[in-house]
């Protein structure tokens, strides 16, 4: 059997659920065997109709179980006795924080062989031959899996596609309760607190909302992008012009030399749009472009352009930001 973990973050089915459910599905037709999906312990769904398009016959709910919400430990410990329970060969998570965690543990329990991060999987001989990432993603290994012990296997969350192929059917789907025996159970480890991040220090290719500024600024509006940057609690982008400057250092560079980013949105001031720089910012889900020029390539890689001189529009930017920021606080 063929067991998928899910978030379900605030009990609800996420972008990174839909996309893990439906490589599953995928998987589960390549080597012809039942699958069925798991929560981790700690979070309950609402409600099973969402999880119908992606064909999973049953999404298994683990009970209360003391601790189990602030210890991915015991949650390894929980879901390795139901995948034990369930016969289950192969145990598929998103190389998410929590499935990152959660994948080493649950192979450590069921002596289990671990791959992480497979971005091409094949049918091979009685199993899977795995193409995945390695050494900080600089080279993909190749890596077979024989299906005589179970395997753990994450996917990079960037490669889970919420597609459904139209020959999937849609399922009924099932939402079970699972009792474990809590005996022998202990956390081990449990988290104390969780911080978030702060977007004015987080490496920006992990960041929400960006901010990024080109040659089309002088030190004075570099100033002001800053300003907008903090008032807003957003992460600062740069072009490597601005790099160049000895503005910022290069962490803060975006594009083909620089950092890839993906964040929710990408507000991109006095940008040209070069190649170079493109290359590092296309898997941003919404991009905002302002520039003087109505020819700036950027405008043909923009979900929105507007055409602005950034010494006349940041003031006034600033000014309303201000208002609403103090207004709110
Ligand atoms: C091998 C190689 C790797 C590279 N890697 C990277 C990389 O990783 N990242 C990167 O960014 N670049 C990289 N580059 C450089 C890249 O080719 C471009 O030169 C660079 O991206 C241009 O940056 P820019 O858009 O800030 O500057 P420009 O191309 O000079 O554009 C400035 C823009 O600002 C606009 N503007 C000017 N004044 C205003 C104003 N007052 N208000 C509004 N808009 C205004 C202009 O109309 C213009 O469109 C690389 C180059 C090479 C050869």
């Amino acid at each position: 059997m063929l067991l998928v973990i899910l978030e379900c973050a605030d009990g609800e089915i996420g972008d990174t659920d839909k996309g893990i459910l439906s490589a599953a599905n995928r998987i589960s037709s390549t080597l012809e065997v039942p699958w069925g999906a798991a929560v981790i312990p700690g979070t309950t769904p609402a409600d099973p109709a969402p999880f119908a398009p992606y064909g999973v016959p049953e999404v298994i709910v683990t009970g209360e179980v003391a601790g189990a919400a602030d210890s991915p430990d015991l949650q390894g410990q929980l879901l390795a006795r139901l995948a034990r329970e369930k016969n289950a060969s192969l145990i598929l998570l998103p190389h998410t924080d929590a499935g990152a965690t959660l994948a080493p543990l649950l192979a450590a329990e069921l002596d289990a062989a671990l791959v992480t991060e497979g971005i091409a999987i094949r049918q091979a001989e009685g199993g899977l031959e795995i193409q995945h990432q390695a050494l900080g993603c600089h080279v993909a290994r190749l890596r077979s899996w024989d299906g005589k012990r179970p395997l753990v296997l994450t996917l990079p969350v960037k490669s889970l596609s919420q597609v459904v192929l139209p020959s999937m059917k849609p399922s009924q789907p099932i939402l079970t309760s699972w009792q474990p025996d809590g005996s022998g159970l202990s956390p081990r480890t449990t988290i104390l607190q969780r911080i978030p991040p702060d977007p004015q220090t987080v490496d920006v290719s992990e960041a929400e909302v960006i901010v990024s500024v080109g040659k089309g600024c002088d030190p004075h509006t570099f100033d002001q992008v800053k300003e907008l940057a903090r008032l807003l609690n957003i992460s600062l982008g740069v072009t490597r012009p601005v790099y160049d400057l000895g503005w910022t250092g290069f962490e803060r560079m975006i594009g083909q030399t620089g950092r890839a980013v993906a964040p929710r949105l990408y507000l991109a001031l006095g940008i040209s749009g070069s190649m170079h720089h493109l290359g590092g910012i296309k898997e941003s889900r919404r991009i905002v472009a302002v520039n003087s020029d109505t020819k700036a390539p950027i405008f043909a890689n923009a979900d929105e352009g507007f055409v602005a001189d950034l010494k006349e529009l940041l003031p006034r930017l600033l000014e309303r930001v201000r208002n609403a920021t103090e207004g709110a606080a």
